[in-house]
């Protein structure tokens, strides 16, 4: 029935499509999963991290036809989500709490007689300085007229790049180009499983409800005499 429906909507179209004019309700109702964005892109950059949105920037700048596909949420990658920006703004306003705490506000003269960290607070204004920053990329991206494809980005051949969608369609790019810049991931500890024991990785650090007792950092590769 439903088969029989789609046949008849898509023969009704038929004409339209023969005549190559694109519209995108016919596409849907041809194949609702799977579209191609039809022109072909000067370069495609798969993510969005400092690697990434740089290199998107500067092509469109340079009067190449972009397009960047990123699985995240938000642009900016790791550095502006999980990384630099957040871990500086929260370092920063604790070196804050550290001075008037640890008297050397008072050493220069400067009393706050009591002192109390506002964890929550502390939080949003991380989170607000990432939120202004990603969303600053986005703002770029549309000013440099660069495409944004959100979903998970893959080299489906020598010039083309698929982007998986969460709702699990997919765009197909044609491309002349492509840049990789899909950043590193952390390598896990063989026998220390993070998420068990209070083990947690350094993003989820940043998103800390409450001050841990103690910390024990653990590094890999590191050298110790
Ligand atoms: C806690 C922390 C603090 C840091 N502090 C500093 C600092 O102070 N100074 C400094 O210089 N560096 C710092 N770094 C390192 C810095 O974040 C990285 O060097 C930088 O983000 C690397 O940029 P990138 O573009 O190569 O990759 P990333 O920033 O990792 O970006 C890669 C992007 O690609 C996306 N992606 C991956 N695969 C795909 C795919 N198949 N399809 C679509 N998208 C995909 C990811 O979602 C991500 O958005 C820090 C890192 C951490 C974790």
């Amino acid at each position: 029935m439903q088969s029989n429906l789609l046949g008849r909507i898509s023969s009704s179209f038929k004409p339209a499509v023969q005549r190559g004019k694109r519209n995108p309700c016919i596409l849907f109702a041809l194949d609702p999963r799977k579209y191609s964005s039809g022109e072909e892109a000067d370069v495609v950059v798969i993510g969005s991290g400092p690697g990434g949105y740089v290199a998107s920037i500067k092509a469109a700048q340079l009067g190449m036809k972009t397009v960047c596909v990123e699985k995240a949420e938000t642009l900016g990658g790791t550095c502006l989500n999980v990384g630099c920006i957040p871990s500086k703004s929260l370092l920063n306003n604790s070196h804050y709490y550290h001075m008037v705490h640890g008297g050397q506000f008072k050493a220069r003269g400067i009393e706050v007689p009591t002192v109390s960290l506002n964890l929550e607070a502390m939080m949003a204004a991380k989170s607000s300085t990432v939120k202004g920053l990603t969303g600053g990329i986005a703002h770029l991206f549309k000013q440099n007229k660069v495409t944004h494809v959100k979903g998970h980005g893959k080299i489906t051949g020598t010039n083309e790049v698929t982007a998986l969608k969460a709702d699990g369609s997919t765009e197909v790019v044609r491309t002349k180009n492509i840049i990789i810049a899909t950043g590193s991931e952390v390598a896990p500890f063989a026998g220390i499983e993070v998420g068990r024991n209070g083990r947690i990785g350094e993003g989820a650090l940043l998103w800390a409800a409450r001050m841990a007792g103690d910390l024990a950092v653990a590094l890999k590769d590191v050298e110790v005499e």
